[in-house]
């Protein structure tokens, strides 16, 4: 064996990491899902990494007012969660890195992403600056600079916001709960979730950020979409007496948001590989007309 070898086998045998085991034990559950579930794998697997190791000082919650989230105001409309001294460009190449691995479709495009970033021709803090305008903006700008698919810079930006809001936001989820929050976005970040658990013991809805992870108890009679109260035009699909595994509707707003029935609390569990695991509802709840409570990275067709 050359002497260099070495380090690459042993790299290659290392342990699994928890959230590899779970997408493992998600394509068991439903094959179907493999090919997504392998293709954001290296992405679920530098953010596991690095939400354990970038030790971010948390969002300051002496500025986090109770009666301005009760307004509807989320943590981040009051107190900054990017920072520009962030460690941006170890971020932005880990990341760069995954895509280039799970997408080999985007990968060029993700190795021209990585140059840049190293270069320092982009500057990831850019488009962090004013969030969330400035996401849209800066996506345009260096797409158009840099000559490469809108998809990758979207993809790389959503999974940097994804790790440092998580990174960030340690803590402060009880802060929040006390006060309240009544709304169908996510008090942390704003954004949309995409999937809701009712738990098995006491049956309360909890929605899933779509971008942080938060979750956030809400009312199982009223439509995070629009606000629509049930019973009328609000109801469950599910295929093949899989009960489980539904999808929330609404007539009003022509939203679905899956939901999972009876979940039990224990054990260990990654919502977006469970939502990823799932997909199979997405397709079906487009092709019947309905669109998803949120779009994100894998669920628009
Ligand atoms: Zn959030
Ligand atoms: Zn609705």
């Amino acid at each position: 064996m050359p002497a260099g070898s070495e380090p690459m086998a042993r790299k290659t045998e290392r342990k699994p990491s928890r959230v590899e085991g779970l997408i493992e034990d998600a394509i068991g559950k439903n094959p179907h899902s493999r090919e997504l579930l392998t293709a954001f794998k290296p992405l679920l697997v530098v953010r596991e990494r690095l939400i354990g190791e970038l030790k971010l000082k948390p969002a300051d919650r002496a500025r986090i007012d109770g009666e301005k989230l009760r307004r509807g105001i989320p943590c981040i409309g009051q107190t900054p969660f990017f920072f520009e001294d962030d460690p941006w460009k170890a971020v932005g190449l880990a990341v760069a890195g995954a895509v280039r691995e799970g997408f080999p479709a985007l990968a060029e495009d993700a190795a021209t992403l990585a140059g840049a970033i190293e270069a320092g021709k982009i500057r990831l803090f850019d488009a962090f600056a004013d969030y969330p305008d400035s996401v849209g903006a800066a996506l345009d700008r260096w797409t158009a600079e840099t000559h490469i698919k809108p998809q990758a810079v979207a993809l790389l930006l959503g999974a940097v916001a994804g790790i440092i809001l998580r990174a960030r936001s340690a803590g402060i989820g009880g802060d929040v709960e006390k006060t309240g929050w009544d709304r169908g976005t996510c008090p942390i970040c704003g954004a949309s979730p995409t999937l809701s658990v009712i738990r098995e013991k006491i049956t309360e809805r909890w929605l899933h950020c779509s971008r942080c992870g938060h979750e956030w108890r809400f009312t199982r009679m009223i439509c995070p979409g629009c606000g629509l109260e049930s019973p009328s035009g609000i109801d469950y699909f599910y295929v093949d007496d899989r009960r489980q595994e539904t999808a929330f509707t609404c007539d009003s707003c022509k939203r679905y948001l899956i939901t999972l029935n009876h979940v039990s609390d224990l054990g260990e569990t990654d919502r977006d590989v469970t939502a990823m695991g799932l997909v199979h509802l997405d397709l079906i709840m487009q092709e019947r007309g309905f669109a998803p409570m949120c779009r994100c990275e894998w669920n628009t067709f």
